[in-house]
């Protein structure tokens, strides 16, 4: 990163990273990165030109090599090393995240947090990488299998988790011995140029990891790029479908994963105190820009007034500041245009009949006039056909739907076209069990709002939430960034004489 002066203002340039070092945006074009909080322009990225991704996967190609030839402890050890590093800058990571993102300063820490946990799990690649052996599965013949990495593998990510969504790639990516070329979100894209340079601090050689910023320009150019092997793409659901056809069509391996709408459920049985907290959390924390919040309530039974009660006063009373404020409860929204495509869906609420409880726009915060915030908003009596129940808001909108029992519930929630993420809060066991293996979900919480599996575990959603035949992060990320290879040996001792033309059988 580099600073330049635009009149008064400074305004730091966000260029590239290729081969271990910074590299200047050379295609002319650039994207405005603002703080979310005033409402400024505080940066300008680099879109990348072709040729600039071209130069990328250049360099990951040459470093190739040597990296998949590096013993997997060796790898280990960087990352271990990487590990240690980013908890010493995690404070400066979250900050980063804060400025350019928006959510609060206590949120940002804990996606640090967990993109650390990834790193931590891929520390164990030697393990991870172990393969499978059998002696003698004929005379004198044994087989093994092994896992080796596909080549050079992109990520391209969202800009809602800066650091914790391309941590869920490229550890993994890099512990497996491929290399990784990352296209951030151009809306907040300084901590990925951070992590580059903690990867090159603790040993990774130059060319393992590489940036390129951009639009689709650049997703056209990896995609296109035929020595990019492998794609991991995470963002909204019309273009992780691009990503995934386009990139299948041709011949490469690719997991995208998209956009969600999160129900929880509310059983009668339930805790209201309890079931209130989580949906304020789930449904505000970070503005509601998270692919796991919750964006619908399904009030079961006799408990609708009640829940709508206690939660109304709940939105009213966030406290919605600067992220980077001690006390601030909800930050801003990303930009000024997605804040105006979220007030759009309060507007179609309200054309089509959804009670609005509770209105979060013309939110004011002293001192920060310009800034791109929105105050809670809730809904009542919405329907499913309405565009705010089928549609994802990513912004701090929660509808209440009102159905009669616990099948209507499941039912409703099976029909939606996303199934990423979803929620029930009930004090039964028999009902929570039925929900975990009824529903037509990817990951489900059971009294946890918001259950983002841990990173041995793997993350992924149902239905149009994800493309692709493999979960991010975990074992199946592990799966993901490596080739199956069988072998089978025998020496000449143990070789009969003579071709034979049947099937070989184990003798
Ligand atoms: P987005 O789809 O607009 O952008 C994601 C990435 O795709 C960015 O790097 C962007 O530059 C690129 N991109 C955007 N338009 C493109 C185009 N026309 N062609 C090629 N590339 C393009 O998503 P976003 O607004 O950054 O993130 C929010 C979305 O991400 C939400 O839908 C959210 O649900 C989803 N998300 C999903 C998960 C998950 O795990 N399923 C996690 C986080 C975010």
């Amino acid at each position: 990163m580099s600073d330049t002066h635009a009149g008064d203002t400074a305004v730091r340039n966000i260029t590239h990273f290729i081969g271990g070092k910074i590299q200047p945006g050379t295609s002319g074009r650039t994207g405005d990165v603002f703080n979310p909080a005033t409402g400024k322009v505080q940066a300008r990225v680099a879109l990348a030109s072709k040729a600039e991704v071209a130069a990328a996967v250049a360099a990951a190609r040459a470093a190739f090599p040597a990296w998949a030839d590096t013993p997997a402890l060796k790898r280990a050890r960087i990352l271990f090393n990487f590990k240690a590093l980013l908890d010493k800058h995690a404070e400066e990571l979250a900050e980063l995240i804060t400025r350019e993102h928006g959510k609060v300063l206590s949120d940002a820490r804990g996606e640090v947090t967990r993109g650390i946990e990834v790193v931590e799990f891929a520390c164990a690649a030697p393990q991870l990488l172990k393969g499978q052996y059998t002696e003698q599965i004929g005379g004198g013949i044994d087989n093994w299998s092994m896992r080796q990495p596909l080549g050079v593998t992109a990520g391209i990510t969202p800009f809602n988790f800066p650091m914790m969504v391309p941590c869920w790639m490229f550890p993994i990516a890099l512990a497996c011995g491929n290399t990784f070329v990352l296209k951030p979100s151009e809306r907040d894209p300084s901590c990925s140029i951070r992590l580059a340079e903690l990867l090159k601090e603790a040993g990774l050689p130059d060319g393992v990891f590489n940036v390129v910023h951009g639009d689709k320009e650049a997703v056209d150019a990896l995609l296109d790029h035929p020595d990019v092997a492998g794609i991991s793409f995470v963002g909204s659901t019309p273009i992780a479908e691009y990503i995934y056809t386009q990139g299948a069509a041709r011949g490469k391996r690719v997991q995208a994963l998209g956009g969600a709408k999160n129900h929880l459920v509310v059983m009668p049985d339930a805790d209201l105190d309890q079931a209130v907290d989580a949906l304020i959390g789930a449904g505000y924390g970070s503005a509601g820009e998270r692919c796991m919040a919750i964006s619908v309530a399904v009030a079961v039974g006799h408990i609708a007034d009640d829940l709508v009660n206690r939660l109304a006063p709940r939105v009213r009373a966030l406290t919605v500041k600067n992220g980077m404020e001690r006390d601030a409860e909800m930050g801003p929204l990303v930009t000024g245009a997605h804040k105006s495509k979220v007030e759009g869906y309060i507007d179609a609420g309200i054309g089509e009949g959804a009670t609005l409880v509770v209105d979060g726009r013309g939110q004011r915060v002293a001192g920060h006039e310009q800034g791109f915030f929105l105050g809670g908003t809730l809904f009542d009596h919405v329907k499913p056909d309405m565009k705010i129940y089928r549609e994802e808001i990513f912004g701090p909108v929660l509808s209440v739907v009102r159905v009669p029992d616990f099948a209507s519930a499941v039912d409703l929630i099976n029909r939606h076209e996303y199934g990423n993420g979803v929620s029930c809060f009930t004090s039964d066991g028999g009902v929570a069990r039925a929900f975990a293996r009824q529903i037509q979900v990817g990951m489900v919480g059971i009294n946890v709002p918001i259950p983002v599996p841990m990173a041995w575990h793997s993350f992924g959603g149902w239905k149009r939430s994800l493309f692709g035949d493999h979960n991010t992060y975990g074992e199946e990320g592990v799966r993901f960034y490596t080739r199956y290879k069988s072998v089978m040996q025998r020496w000449p001792d143990s070789i009969a004489k003579g071709a034979e033309f049947t099937m070989p059988v184990a003798k």
